[in-house]
């Protein structure tokens, strides 16, 4: 369940991020609210794993503000987070331990995502789709106010996908905030509230659901990432 108080949102004023000579983030305004499926979007190299990051606390910007409320935040990236010589079973223990997770919230999150049938067996030994399903399963099991996932589909099966993307969207129902970065939108295109596509570093276009086209998302971003590379 929520907290009874609805947490603040996260957010992003004027941020810029410099690694060395190379501006990764320039100037970027986003506000993750909870109760909201947000969509990051954009080619690779444009700032998206930076400004999740940034969003998270985890990375400092150069300049600007950035405001993270004191509620769980979950996260899960493309590179695995799990213990890889424990079982699944094993890293939910460790990392439920360490959280204060329920463990009847971790057991569900377990059997919600298939992860039941794979208890038992060593983490370093899972295929790539039940990889990336234990480290969303980590992320989830304190029940976080605010889940964000880098690219969090990968190369997993189209089935899996489709139950994952579900899955989200009933996260989100349950009145969390989701965050996920990416560069396929149409996988999310039933479920997203928010969509912010960035390109090099600046956003080109952040808005609610009712003002961005309900179908062929894909098509609708490459073109706006095309006319801003024209218009250069
Ligand atoms: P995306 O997630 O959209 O692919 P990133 O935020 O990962 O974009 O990267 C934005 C830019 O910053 C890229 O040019 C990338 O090479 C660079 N970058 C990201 N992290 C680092 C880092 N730790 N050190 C140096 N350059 C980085």
């Amino acid at each position: 369940m929520v907290d009874d108080a609805t947490p603040a949102p996260i957010e992003l004023r004027a941020v810029r991020k410099r690694y060395g000579r190379l501006v990764a983030v320039d100037g970027v305004d986003l506000t993750v609210e909870p109760g909201t499926f947000h969509c990051l979007v954009g080619p690779n190299g444009s700032g998206k794993t930076t400004l999740l990051r940034m969003l998270l606390g985890l990375t400092e910007p150069s300049a600007g503000e950035v405001s993270v409320p004191d509620v769980s935040l979950g996260t899960a990236f493309q590179r695995p987070s799990h213990y890889e010589d424990l079982t699944v079973a094993e890293n939910l223990e460790v990392f439920g331990a360490l959280s204060g997770a329920d463990p009847d919230w971790s057991d569900a999150v377990l059997e919600r995502l298939g992860l039941d049938v794979v208890s038992g067996r060593i983490a370093g030994d899972l295929s790539g789709g039940y990889s990336r399903k234990l480290d969303l399963a980590l992320a989830l099991c304190k029940e976080p106010a605010y889940l964000l996932l880098d690219e969090p589909l990968g190369d997993l099966d189209d089935v899996t996908k489709r139950r994952l993307v579900e899955f989200l969207g009933e996260y989100r129902d349950a009145g969390h905030g989701v965050v996920v970065s990416t560069h396929n939108l149409e996988q999310f295109a039933d479920h997203v509230d928010r969509l912010t596509l960035v390109h090099e570093g600046r956003v080109l276009y952040d808005e609610p659901r009712e003002s961005f086209p309900a179908r062929d998302l894909q098509t609708f971003y490459v073109e706006r990432v095309l006319s801003a590379v024209e218009s250069e």
